[in-house]
């Protein structure tokens, strides 16, 4: 057995075991899946860096979440429920003291989403992860980026800016010194469930990666549509205000910052009170207007935008 093939064996076969919709999982040329009668198909890629996106000493079990939840955020934010993943793998070297963690918090993910894998490749070279997901979502019912209406309410459904906040830790070598910010950064919290009740509710939805401004603008110009945003209604928690030096640093990372993984979506205001009794946590930050653009206020006076909107890996062009 090449080792290759042996590594696979013992740390990844068993993730795709048990699931009907896997016809044919690990070990073939390709894998077969079912997906539920009447439905399509969605499917999303993210890759994670060593050095880019994780530092190289990463706590490995806590980077096979982050790995997965990035990914399954994007289903989410598409109202689409889990179907299986497959798992690229490149790899400086064989190393049992990682893969070990690494399949262990893997495997923990997998099963906390009902996520079957189904596939992968595995190559040498140096550390990245990327992982493909595939969702499946009634015909027609994918919630998209386009649609959202003048007179929606912006929504999010959870703090934002925890990600900068864990980021700006990070590189001052102190995350481990605040446990909510570093499993908010490595395990983010995917709301699977909310995502498919916002099939038939929200108008848009996106998740926001790449900070709000920049994530909720994707939003704005698919739908051509512009937004009024209150920046004292811009959720913002405990631990990045401890992070922080001031509330202005917390509320910029809230508006700029990447790696939140939270949900933001439109809809008609009136849909508000049948998420919050479904338990849904829901943070209105603001309104959808016809005027192309965002405009930030505090109470009624207007505030300039910050300049850099969210992270570029290419930079300004
Ligand atoms: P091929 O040469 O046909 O691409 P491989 O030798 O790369 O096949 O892989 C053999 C089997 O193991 C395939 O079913 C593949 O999907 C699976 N596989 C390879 N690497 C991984 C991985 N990191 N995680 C899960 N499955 C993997
Ligand atoms: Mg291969």
């Amino acid at each position: 057995m090449s080792a290759e093939f042996a590594l696979i064996e013992r740390y990844f076969a068993q993730l795709g075991n048990g699931y009907p919709a896997v016809v044919l999982g690990i070990g073939d040329d390709a894998a077969v899946v079912q997906p539920p009668d009447g439905q399509e198909l969605t499917m999303s890629t993210d890759t994670l860096l060593a050095g880019v996106h994780f530092p190289h000493a990463a706590p490995p079990e806590l980077l096979a979440w982050r790995a997965l939840q990035v990914n399954l955020s994007d289903l989410a934010a598409m109202g689409a429920e889990p179907l299986a993943f497959t798992l690229a793998l490149s790899l400086p070297a064989i190393d049992d003291q990682w893969l070990r963690p690494f399949a262990a918090g893997l495997a923990a993910c997998a099963k906390n989403s009902g996520i079957p894998l189904v596939g992968g490749d595995t190559t040498s070279g140096s550390l990245a992860i990327t992982i493909t997901v595939l969702g499946s979502v009634p015909r027609g019912q994918a919630l998209t980026r386009a649609g959202a209406r003048a007179g929606d309410g912006i929504y999010v459904d959870g703090t934002l800016g925890d990600g900068a906040a864990a980021l700006h830790l990070l590189t001052q070598g102190s995350l481990q010194d605040s446990p909510a910010l570093q499993q908010r950064f490595y395990q983010p919290e995917v709301n699977l469930p909310l995502g498919v009740a916002l099939r038939s509710l929200a108008h848009a939805a996106i998740d926001v990666s790449d900070g709000l401004l920049a994530d909720l603008g994707h939003v704005l110009s698919a739908s051509s549509v512009g937004a009024e945003l209150q920046l004292t209604a811009l959720p913002v928690s405990e631990a990045s205000r401890a992070a922080a030096s001031n509330l202005a640093q917390s509320q910029l990372w809230s508006l700029t910052g990447g790696d939140d993984y939270r949900l933001c979506f439109t809809m008609p205001p009136e849909h508000e009170q049948q998420l919050s009794e479904q338990g849904y946590e829901l943070n209105r930050i603001g309104t959808v207007s016809t005027e192309p653009g965002i405009r930030l206020y505090e109470g009624a006076v207007e505030k300039p935008l910050p300049e850099r909107t969210g992270y570029e890996h290419f930079g300004h062009q």
